[in-house]
């Protein structure tokens, strides 16, 4: 029990702390004199490294799944810790998916696990959706980034969520078109966050903005399955679901 509380402890402060077997030694850590003047180390007992965490079997799971797409090592836990506003968190697990069924078996795990999961586009919110909060699984999809198709005579782009703003655009502009909704931040912003935050920009005085612009959404919901939301028609019946869940290909 004492290992697995100094386990949780060194997991939310994400450090590996090596201690000397017991702590009642700790009182006569100095070293002793020997007759040649040299200081001889104290004998202790067993030198642990604790690194059990109630994490471990999490992150094996998603290592499985992602091999070095899932990451913990600092560098990646304080990076995605913080997004464009003054909130800062950090997240326990940081997951790069390159398609949707990665991003259902990610949830699914995470449920398995009983462990919340965040989605993450390029970070560059202003209102700290992309901060985590309860030590989440963050799901970033910067490397779900392909326009699949383009479909000019329905004027219709299939596009994954991490594709950037601006890159949209680019792809269109030689074919006469463009992606109205233009954030300030859209040479690093993606359309999933776009999506998700309903962004705008200049242009959307003119043609709306994000929401106007998006036909369906494909979406893994928190039980792992995978539905669409919203179609092709102009004008579709029933509810305007299309801002939940995590967004992984856009139409
Ligand atoms: C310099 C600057 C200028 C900006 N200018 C504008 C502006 O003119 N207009 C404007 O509206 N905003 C602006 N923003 C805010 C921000 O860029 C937009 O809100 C943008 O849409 C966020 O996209 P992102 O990819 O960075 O999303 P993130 O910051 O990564 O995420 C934002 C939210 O979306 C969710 N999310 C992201 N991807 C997905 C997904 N695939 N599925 C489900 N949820 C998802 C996240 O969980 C989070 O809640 C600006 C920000 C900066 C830093």
């Amino acid at each position: 029990m004492h290992v697995q509380a100094l386990a949780r402890k060194v997991t939310s402060k994400s450090q590996v702390r090596c201690s000397f077997g017991s702590s009642k030694d700790n009182h006569s850590r100095s070293g002793i004199d020997d007759v040649n003047g040299f200081v001889t180390p104290p004998s202790y007992g067993t030198f642990v490294i604790v690194q059990i965490s109630p994490d471990s079997k999490l992150f094996d799971a998603l290592r499985f799944l992602l091999g070095d797409r899932a990451r913990a090592g600092d560098f990646e836990l304080s990076l995605y810790g913080k997004d464009g506003s003054v909130l800062q968190g950090r997240p326990s697990i940081v997951c790069l998916p390159v398609d949707t069924e990665e991003v259902r078996q990610i949830v699914a795990v995470c449920r398995q696990h009983e462990r919340p999961f965040l989605a993450r586009g390029s970070g560059t919110g202003l209102a700290g959706g992309a901060v985590p909060v309860g030590d989440p699984v963050i799901i970033a999809t910067a490397k779900m980034n392909k326009i699949i198709e383009v479909d000019l005579e329905n004027r219709i782009a299939w596009v994954e969520p991490g594709v950037l703003n601006l890159d949209l655009t680019k792809e269109l502009t030689p074919l006469g078109f463009h992606f109205a909704p233009d954030p300030s931040s859209q040479q690093v912003c993606s359309i999933g966050g776009n999506v998700a935050n309903n962004s705008g920009g200049p242009h959307c005085l003119a043609y709306g903005v994000t929401s106007a612009h998006v036909a369906a959404i494909e979406v893994v919901l928190p039980d792992g399955s995978v539905t669409v939301l919203g179609d092709l028609s102009a004008d579709p019946p029933g509810y305007d679901l299309k801002k939940l869940g995590v967004v992984h290909q856009i139409h």
